[in-house]
């Protein structure tokens, strides 16, 4: 008879440090096996360079260093998930298996199906809140419904919050208790079809030499001025309290940018109709621009907005884009182009490093005017204006676009003043009767 076994399934939460559910299963008591699960449903909408998957893989490879350190290993598995539960059942004999809270519609689909499965096999499974601070029911309206408006909600959070929401969970100490076994071999990024493209990710970690100046930084993409944490943030290689002890002790700003997150996490978790549609349903009628053309400009750069073209030439180069900037491309893809958020949507899901379902189609909808307590449709962003206050040397745009001054720049390819005029048309024609 085989000792039973935890499997701990690694998901968003790619640490040992600081790890909630990790914690749970390290504390149960029986050897712990460290799974993780490479979902080909997942990869195969990638490319075969993308970024995440190789920083997955590479966060894979340093966690297994640790672990093979003490004896034990990584199984990582490129299954779809449930047959990799099958596989993994009739290879061990599980007693429970833990993970963290994912709230995003197909993960919550998946978990449900491997419930069931390991339900019918007397196993149990567990997940624990581990990505934020505060999810699902937890910041409520005083008559219980979920709040759509981010002040009352901030306000809120940090009326509920309490420092011992920050505590760490041990996970680290106790990582003497993963099961003791071989050092396995991680699957290639090539076995699945992937390849690495060289690319320094980000620091793991934020200086509070930046926090203390990021209220007044933060605005300008020429500058250094904010964590870049994003990528970590997704998957879980740096702890959320953590970041949220940090905020607090050297600047509020920054603070209410890590609630933001978890507002559209929660926004996400009880209206899973906006990952499909617009969060107020009458936006669903705009009538958008299929205008293929406008839509390549806009990917490649070449749209003759220089604050646009820049940001959309350091996303596709880099895999990130200030927040600033990401706000100017997005209103400028949906008030001056007129065309549908959810293709711009998809083109930074394909790109950003720091893809995040529930922040980026909150970003879209609020950009596009479509969202909850997004910004009202009829104010368009002025790219010219946007960039005399926010780069007004073109530090930020030189740096992108270096033909800048020369005839090979395109010139822009709709004028502000007849976009915006449009704009509001198409607008108000869909929302007849809406009042603003
Ligand atoms: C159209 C659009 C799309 C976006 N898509 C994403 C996305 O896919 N993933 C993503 O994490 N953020 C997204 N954002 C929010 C924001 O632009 C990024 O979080 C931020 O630029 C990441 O850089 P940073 O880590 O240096 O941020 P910092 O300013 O250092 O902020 C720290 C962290 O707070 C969170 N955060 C900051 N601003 C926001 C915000 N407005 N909404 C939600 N979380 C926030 C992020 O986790 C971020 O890493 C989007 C914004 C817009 C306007």
């Amino acid at each position: 008879m085989q000792t039973p076994v935890t499997i701990f399934w690694f998901r968003r939460d790619l640490r040992l440090d600081d790890n909630h559910g990790l914690f749970k299963a390290l504390q149960l008591g029986l050897p712990v096996l460290p799974v993780f699960i490479f979902d080909p449903s997942i990869l195969q909408s990638l490319p075969k360079n993308d970024r995440r998957v190789a920083f997955i893989h590479e966060t894979l490879n340093a966690l297994q260093q640790v672990l093979v350190g003490i004896g034990s290993s990584l199984e990582v598995v490129y299954d779809a998930p449930l047959v990799a539960f099958q596989k993994l059942c009739a290879q061990y004999t599980v007693q429970h298996v833990i993970a963290n809270h994912d709230y995003e519609p197909y993960a919550q689909e998946r978990d449900k199906a491997i419930k069931s499965y390991l339900a019918d096999r007397g196993i149990s499974f567990e997940t624990f809140k581990d990505q934020v601070i505060f999810e699902k029911n937890e910041i409520v309206k005083d008559d219980t419904t979920p709040y759509t408006v981010f002040t009352p909600y901030s306000k809120k959070w940090k009326a509920a919050f309490t420092k011992s929401l920050t505590h760490p969970f041990a996970s680290s100490a106790l990582i003497h208790n993963f099961i003791k076994t071989a050092a396995k071999e991680i699957i290639s990024l090539s076995a699945m079809n992937f390849e690495k493209e060289a690319t320094v990710f980000p620091a793991k970690h934020v200086g509070n030499e930046l926090l203390q100046t990021y209220s007044e930084e933060r605005d300008f993409p020429a500058k250094n001025g904010t964590s870049k944490l994003g990528i970590h943030l997704r998957f879980g290689t740096i702890s959320i309290r953590q970041l949220v002890a940090q905020a607090l002790a050297t600047n509020e700003t920054f603070l209410n940018e890590l609630i933001w997150r978890e507002f559209y996490q929660m926004i996400l978790w009880h209206f899973p109709h906006v990952v499909n549609g617009a969060f107020k349903p009458k936006y669903n009628a705009i009538k958008w621009s299929d205008k293929e053309t406008h839509f390549k400009a806009w990917c490649e750069g070449k749209t003759g907005y220089p604050i646009v073209d820049a940001g959309m030439r350091e996303l596709v180069a880099t895999g990130y884009m200030h927040n600033r900037v990401r706000m100017i491309v997005a209103s400028f893809l949906t008030k001056h182009l007129l065309i549908d958020w959810k293709k711009g949507a998809d083109f930074f899901a394909l790109h950003l490093l720091d893809f995040d379902l529930a922040a980026n189609n909150g970003g879209w909808q609020w950009a596009a005017g479509c969202g909850c307590d997004a910004a009202p449709y009829f104010r368009v962003f002025n790219p010219y204006i946007q960039t005399i206050k926010f780069d007004k040397e073109h530090s930020y745009i030189k740096k992108w676009i270096p033909e800048l001054d020369d005839l090979t720049y395109p010139a822009p390819i709709v004028i502000h003043e007849e976009a915006r005029k449009k704009c509001l048309e198409v607008y108000a024609k869909a929302l007849q009767g809406e009042s603003l």
